[in-house]
């Protein structure tokens, strides 16, 4: 237990350095077996200690072992909802990137952009319309879109969530999806139409031998 809340503790703190979130904004969880480790609520990313993080039984959302006085993030059904979704799911990133988003928001697609981008989110990451925060109606827009496969979407008006099998992988995906925003921005600033890779150009990325064995490290942990 202590491994896992150390590291979570460690990831809080790069997401919130790297500028993906901001005070008590954003909301990150691991799990081992049936034991999800949830931030608590009301804390900025950077400040749980390993200690704060908040301990429940995935299948039922109850606490497990002793209570910390601390309660677990307002977006719990939506990270509990991610594991059960999937069982390759071993991390959930909940983010407030603000090109990410601002993009998102204005319609603009994120799909296959560079190599790094499709050999580590993905062909795509769809762009789910509002809903309010914290309650059922974003569990349900976010698993719907996992089960198709998806590894991060984002979310007009609000932020983004990755996925994956180690806090590694959700972390780089979550920074991919604001490097997309930034390598479109600068397109968009200069007045020209963003190149998306076409189909086969995505296929070839995905197809290459490198990129499998990348992707075979970040699952080492
Ligand atoms: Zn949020």
């Amino acid at each position: 237990m202590a491994k896992i809340t150390e590291e979570l503790s460690c990831y809080g703190n790069l997401l919130v350095e790297k500028g993906l979130t901001t005070g008590p904004g954003g909301n990150i969880s691991a799990r081992e077996g049936d034991t999800v480790f949830l931030s608590p609520s009301g804390f900025s990313l950077a400040e749980i200690k390993p200690q704060d993080w908040v301990v429940v039984n995935l299948k039922n959302g109850k606490r497990i072992g002793k209570d910390n006085g601390l309660r677990p993030t307002c977006e719990i059904s939506m990270h509990l909802g991610c594991y059960l979704a999937r069982k390759d799911i071993k991390t959930v990133v909940h983010t407030h990137p603000i090109l990410a988003t601002a993009l998102a928001t204005a319609g603009v697609q994120f799909k296959g952009l560079f190599p790094d981008f499709v050999a580590l989110v993905g062909p795509e990451a769809p762009v789910l319309n509002y809903v309010v925060p914290g309650g059922e109606e974003l569990r349900k827009a976010v698993v719907r879109e996992l089960k198709k496969g998806y590894n991060a979407v984002l979310l007009k008006n609000h932020g983004a969530v990755t996925v994956g099998e180690n806090l590694k992988e959700a972390y780089y995906r979550s920074l991919l999806l604001e490097d997309a925003a930034r390598f479109m921005m600068a397109i968009l600033s200069i007045g020209k139409k963003i190149r998306y890779l076409s189909p086969a150009e995505v296929k070839g990325i995905e197809n290459l031998e490198a990129e499998d064995y990348r992707k075979l490290l970040l699952k080492k942990m």
